[in-house]
């Protein structure tokens, strides 16, 4: 109401112009992904960076070799450079009980999970989770767009989403949106909700509990966005409420006992400590990683400046949980919409 307003000091925003953001490109990936980073970062050089030359930094718990800093390096003008995760980022810590850690690899094998069998993955997953905002060469930036290598990228963008965010008061950008495989992480929900109930203090007002659960919070129901491509404010992972929740996370072990995340963990923060208001669906960013698509839903962009097929964007799929960040959301269907069917 009026009253609360009182209390609630808006946030005086000033605008940035396009390709003027503090903001970072930023791939992790393995010397032998070489191909797939090449044809990633030549792609988005293609539709979007050659206007802006935001900056790459590429990382990795090995040294990369010269011939990837050289490869990749040729398909961008913009600067690049490399970075080498320190050891305490990325490898599983002594602490851990490695027997039970093994027998938490042994049971998802059992159950077919992707993945199950791999510490790597994990180590992979904890890094995403708790440590790539923190590398000394991510440092001096404060917005970043994950990429991956071995994704497309269909629509040529004439818009800077790092200026987008900024300019609109938003911290996350999404375009794509699952269910998570449950066997990874029985433990991750409750874990959750211990952390909030020891710190109601960091769950937001307008918060999304209801992408995220769909009884008020007793069950998690898988929803995350798919951090292969996000678009984000690092201030938000650096600040006080998710340290304090990763640092909780992190304790439990639950990064290799269980197959946790950075998905879930990324979005069960953005979703519980942030205003909803704060979260963005990109439609315009037309995008693969296999094995799932987004093209734009605005018809206007196809066919012109987009190379993707709207029948093959996952938006309104069963397996996909758009449908409930768009009603979350109190977005209203307008042509150029799949229906919603009942
Ligand atoms: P998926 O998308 O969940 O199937 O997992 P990916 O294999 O694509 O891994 C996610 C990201 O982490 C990609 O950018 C990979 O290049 C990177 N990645 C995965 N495992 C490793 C690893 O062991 N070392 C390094 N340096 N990067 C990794
Ligand atoms: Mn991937």
């Amino acid at each position: 109401g009026p009253g609360s307003r009182l209390l609630d000091v808006p946030t005086v925003i000033e605008p940035i112009q396009d390709g003027t953001a503090n903001a970072v490109l930023l791939m992790l990936a393995r010397n032998s992904e070489l191909d797939g980073a090449v044809s990633s970062v030549k792609q988005l050089e293609e539709k979007f960076n050659w206007r802006y030359h935001y900056p790459w930094v590429f990382l990795n718990e090995e040294p990369f070799t010269e011939e990837f800093k050289e490869q990749v390096a040729a398909v961008t003008k913009a600067n690049v450079s490399f970075g080498l995760i320190p050891s305490e980022d990325w490898y599983q810590p002594g602490w851990i009980d490695e027997e039970k850690a093994k027998a938490g690899r042994d049971a998802l094998v059992e159950q077919d999970i992707i993945y199950g069998d791999s510490v790597s993955y994990r180590n992979m997953c904890r890094f995403q989770s708790r440590a790539f905002y923190k590398q000394e060469l991510v440092l001096p930036y404060r917005w970043y767009w994950r990429v991956e290598p071995h994704v497309s990228f269909h629509c040529d963008m004439d818009f800077d989403p790092f200026a987008y965010l900024h300019n609109n008061n938003k911290v996350y950008g999404f375009n794509i949106a699952v269910y998570e495989w449950m066997e990874t992480i029985p433990s991750l929900w409750p874990t959750v909700k211990e952390f909030i109930n020891l710190h109601p203090q960091y769950v937001a007002q307008n918060n999304s509990m209801e992408f995220i659960s769909n009884d008020g919070g007793s069950k998690y129901n898988g929803c995350h966005y798919w951090s292969n491509m996000e678009i984000a404010d690092m201030e938000f992972w650096r600040g006080e409420a998710y340290t304090a929740y990763v640092d909780y996370l992190e304790s439990t072990g639950g990064f290799y006992y269980e197959r946790w995340g950075d998905a879930p963990i990324h979005t069960m923060a953005v979703s519980l400590f942030l205003s909803k208001d704060k979260i963005h669906f990109f439609d315009e960013i037309g995008y693969t990683h296999e094995p799932h698509s987004h093209c734009p839903q605005n018809l206007g962009l196809l066919p012109s400046r987009c190379n993707c097929q709207v029948g093959r964007s996952i938006d309104w799929r069963d397996w996909s949980c758009y449908p409930k960040w768009f009603i979350m959301q109190g977005q209203t269907l307008s042509l150029g919409h799949a229906p919603i069917e009942s």
